[in-house]
């Protein structure tokens, strides 16, 4: 991130969304410190990047304190699939709470600027469409997605506390369904899933009648929101990163079997509980404040997506 960017710490960087904006900050010219506990991360994220001299990696947990000295902190380290945050649902909620609280004091510590990776999950399943920042949510706080809903939603209100009552220079960002290269095979996310699906001629997994909707944003776009947000001054957040291509989840069924030519069938399973039944960013905040708005359409970042998984 040219010189502005000097010392950089990405918590969860071995990730989906951290290995690319590690790549990216390196590109950029930063020293980036990729801290990972390796519960979702893998090394073939990072393996590439070790290459770099400006490149360290962490193995450690959000949730214990850490001594680095860093100018800026990018802090993901989450789960983000339903499968995966509800694996040990405690855990999750630890991980957002602890790992914000120790990464806000490194913040102080360092008079470092922090972004927060929050997600669109916080509006929950939204009664205003699409969502706007000022929306405050729809969400079930004792469900099974409550772990990672409300642990966002903490997470922010600890931002904004550190940033009243210490000065904390913050960054919140809510961040909506992302898909692209490095996602887990078999993390259970519906791009990931029937892409894999159709590779293999399998039963594509629609849940429900399918009818539900989500707005996809390919990661290269979210990453340049990403920095965009972290460079700017004077500017806090919240702000909605995310495409406004809204799709239903049986259309994106359909393009994902025409564009890979797979012979899988369509079959309905059961609507796991709480499932939002649509959800689509208002990004005016951040075409206002950031400039910023992403570029790739669904289909293009869905052909890039099938090559990833077609080359692996
Ligand atoms: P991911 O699961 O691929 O990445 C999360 C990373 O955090 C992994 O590398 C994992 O090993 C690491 N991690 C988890 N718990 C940790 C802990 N206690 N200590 C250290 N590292 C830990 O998910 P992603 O899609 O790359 O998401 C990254 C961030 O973006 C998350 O905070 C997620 O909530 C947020 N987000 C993602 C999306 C999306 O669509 N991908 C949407 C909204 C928000
Ligand atoms: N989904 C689906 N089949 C799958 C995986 C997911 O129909 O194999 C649906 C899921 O019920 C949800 C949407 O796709 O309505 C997006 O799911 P994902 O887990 O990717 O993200 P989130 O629900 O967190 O937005």
């Amino acid at each position: 991130m040219s010189d502005m960017m000097k010392r950089i710490l990405v918590t969860g960087g071995a990730g989906f969304i951290g290995s690319h904006l590690c790549r990216r900050l390196l590109d950029e010219g930063g020293k980036v410190f990729c801290l990972d506990n390796m519960f979702t991360g893998t090394y073939d994220n990072i393996r590439e990047l070790y290459e770099n001299p400006n490149f360290e990696f962490i193995n450690a947990d959000v949730i214990h304190p850490i001594q680095l000295d860093v100018d800026y902190i990018f802090n993901l380290a989450c789960p983000a699939s339903p499968i995966h945050y509800q694996y040990d649902p405690i855990m999750t909620s630890k991980t957002s709470f602890m790992g914000a609280l120790n990464m806000l004091d490194l913040a102080r510590r360092c008079h470092a600027r922090i972004l927060q990776a929050s997600t669109s999950e916080i509006y929950g399943d939204p009664q205003v469409h699409p969502q706007t920042e000022d929306y405050r949510g729809n969400v079930n706080p004792i469900g099974p997605r409550a772990c990672y809903d409300e642990g966002k939603r903490i997470v922010e209100t600890l931002f904004f506390d550190y940033h009243r009552r210490h000065r904390v220079d913050i960054r919140v960002i809510r961040i909506f369904n992302t898909y692209g290269p490095n996602m887990l095979e078999n993390d259970g996310r519906v791009v990931s899933n029937f892409i894999m699906q159709a590779l293999h001629n399998r039963d594509i997994t629609v849940y429900g009648d399918g009818s539900q909707t989500r707005s996809f944003c390919y990661v290269d776009d979210l990453i340049n929101g990403m920095i965009a947000m972290m460079r700017k001054d004077n500017f806090y957040g919240p702000v909605n990163l995310g495409n406004p291509q809204e799709i239903t989840i049986l259309d994106l069924a359909h393009m994902i079997i025409e564009k890979t030519g797979s012979r899988s069938r369509i079959v309905f399973k059961e609507l796991p509980e709480d499932d939002p039944v649509k959800r689509k960013p208002c990004i005016d905040l951040a075409k206002k404040e950031l400039g910023w708005a992403p570029v790739i359409p669904i289909s293009e970042g869905l052909d890039r997506t099938i090559r990833y998984f077609q080359s692996r």
